[in-house]
């Protein structure tokens, strides 16, 4: 059977990560659905390399660029436009492997609706867990939806347990550190956002990059981890690993550790999603260690200099609305501080402030989730405005 994937997030760093994986297995796979933000010529010269089914731009004022470049292309891909087109297709036959890789909360509802539709779901986009993960995990296994995660970490623990989302005793996740491992709070008062975003080890999209820096990253990826593997926020642990090369390490109840190694590099996660339970090639070379240095380091992470990574455990503690407030705060903060409007420690400043002025409710329903997003983004904006730089 030919596998057709939709790739939500085309002409992101994990959408160039996918088509070039899904370019190795012609025979396999294809693109049949391609989704991108705003960015219309950039998906035209995607569209003219992968021909897929449909392409659908994010941003409607966009429509016609592409509608009309796609016929000056000679192509039959279909032109769609607007956050419902996306859903639309996330769920359809055009499609049964989606890979979510819409950054931020923007990609909730095209995650939600593959999941619904029972899709193979290769989620990249973590935010979505973050904000929703329960729902998100219902709705997914009442649907039959096979997730793969597609964050280096928990790819790796997915690995480690044989493809099985099966609880284990204790997961580690490792982190890189991020540009500023080893930095005092005071010296990154004044770090910009060129610095923050030139990650040492990973090449990414600039939204992830900061979160690497501030290590929000980690803490997205803790709620993300205790949503997929069910299992609770003390029994999930971060160890700074600067060289990147071991993803994580899951603990069995017998005294045995499995850990996942590889170069840092996506396209080994996507194509653990794409081929399972088969192994493909991804492009990328098995790992020699000798070549990379000889060594695997271990720290413990600096809570004080990267309060964030505290902020998200404590938000997945009180549970309820609070790692929505965490994630829409952040993502508010995130994006000021690219536009040089705060400084870097405005952005936990920011997070702690607004879930503070909100606190944790009851969340059953994505009505009152999504509720906790807007009014923690409100909340984030006020806070925004009074240490704005501009
Ligand atoms: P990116 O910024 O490079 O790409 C984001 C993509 O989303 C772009 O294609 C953009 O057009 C699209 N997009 C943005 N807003 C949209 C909207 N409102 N509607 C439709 N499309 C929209 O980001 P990235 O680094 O590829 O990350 C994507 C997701 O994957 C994030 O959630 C990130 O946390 C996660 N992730 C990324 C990596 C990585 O190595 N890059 C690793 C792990 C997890
Ligand atoms: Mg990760």
């Amino acid at each position: 059977m030919m596998r057709k994937v939709a790739i939500l997030g085309a002409t992101g760093s994990i959408g160039a990560s996918a088509l070039d994986v899904i370019a190795r297995h012609p025979e396999a796979m294809r693109a049949s659905v391609l989704v991108a933000g705003t960015r219309v010529e950039e998906l035209l010269v995607l569209c003219r390399v992968h021909a897929p089914d449909h392409a659908v731009i994010a941003d409607s004022r966009h429509f016609e660029s592409l509608r009309d470049g796609l016929r000056a292309a000679g192509l039959a891909t279909e032109a769609h436009a607007g956050d419902a087109a996306i859903d639309a297709l996330a769920a359809s036959d055009a499609c049964d492997t989606v890979i979510a890789a819409i950054v931020g909360a923007a990609g909730l509802s095209s995650t939600m609706a593959a999941a619904r539709a029972g899709k193979r779901l290769l989620l990249a986009n973590k935010e979505s867990l973050v904000l929703a993960g329960e729902l998100l995990m219902r709705e997914a296994h009442a649907a039959g939806a096979e997730i793969v995660p597609i964050d280096s970490e928990h790819n790796a623990v997915f690995q480690c347990l044989g493809g099985s989302m099966s609880t284990p005793a204790r997961i580690t996740l490792t982190a890189s550190g991020g540009p500023f491992r080893g930095w005092t709070r005071d010296a990154l008062a004044e770090v910009t956002p060129t610095q923050a975003v030139a990650h040492p080890k990973w090449s990414m999209g600039p939204k992830i990059s900061v979160d690497s820096a501030t290590l929000m990253n980690k803490g997205l990826e803790v709620i993300e981890a205790h949503h997929l593997f069910r299992i609770p926020g003390e029994a999930i642990r971060v160890l700074v690993h600067p060289q990147s090369l071991v993803h994580a390490m899951v603990d069995f109840a017998d005294g045995s550790t499995l850990a996942q190694l590889g170069l840092p590099d996506m396209r080994t996660a996507l194509a653990v999603g794409l081929g399972w339970p088969q192994r493909i090639a991804s492009g990328v070379s098995a790992l020699d260690l000798l070549s990379q240095g000889g060594r695997l380091d271990f720290e413990a992470p600096d809570l004080d200099a990267f309060p964030c990574l505290r902020l998200a455990t404590t938000a997945l503690a009180a549970g309820g609305t609070a790692p929505a407030v965490l994630n829409a705060a952040n993502e508010e903060a995130v994006s000021a501080f690219l536009q040089g409007k705060i400084g870097f420690l405005d952005i936990p400043d920011t997070v702690s402030a607004s879930l503070d002025a909100l606190p944790a409710r009851p969340s059953d329903t994505l009505e009152s989730l999504l509720d906790a997003d807007r009014m923690a983004r409100e909340a984030a904006r006020q806070r925004i405005a009074t240490r704005s730089r501009a």
